[in-house]
């Protein structure tokens, strides 16, 4: 997900930009804002952080892109792409690394992991309707089978 940061700083096409070229697959996108209470449940295992307001409050500051990824091993390599949740500590290369400077700032969110991106995506998403089956014509271009 796009954070409100990444969107008002005009970075919308720049992220997508990134994974589209590493050749994952786009099964769902939108813009959203945010209710308080879904960026609540979203964080609510930080909620005993002392930062869990601001987050929130962050999260709700303006429109969200959300985003459904499929690709191999998308997870882990999607979580590499974005970088480590500091920005001062993410590589040169990943998407905070390069966009980035302060961890309440971070310009996007990725699942931890396949439960946590199934558990997002039926928070964010209003069911199967709004996530889409195709495949992309360039596949045998970018898996071997
Ligand atoms: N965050 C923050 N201060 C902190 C740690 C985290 O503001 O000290 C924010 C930051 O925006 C981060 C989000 O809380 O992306 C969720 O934290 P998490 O540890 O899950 O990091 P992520 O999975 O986003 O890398
Ligand atoms: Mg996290």
């Amino acid at each position: 997900m796009i954070k409100p940061d990444g969107v008002q700083r005009g970075y919308m096409g720049e992220i997508i930009s990134r994974f589209e070229k590493k050749g994952m697959v786009c099964k769902g996108l939108k813009t959203f804002m945010t209710p308080r209470e879904v960026a609540e449940e979203h964080y609510k295992d930080l909620s005993s952080k002392p930062f869990f307001g601001d987050l929130c409050d962050y999260i709700c500051s303006g429109p969200v892109v959300c985003m459904v990824w499929e690709g191999p091993g998308v997870v882990k390599s999607a979580r590499l792409m974005i970088g480590a949740t500091n920005p001062l500590e993410s590589a040169p290369g990943t998407i905070r690394g390069d966009l980035a400077v302060e961890v309440g700032r971070n310009v996007i969110h990725g699942s931890d992991s396949v439960e946590s991106a199934e558990r997002e995506i039926a928070l964010w998403f209003g069911g199967d309707d709004e996530l889409l089956d195709y495949e992309m014509c360039i596949k045998p271009w970018v898996r071997e089978e």
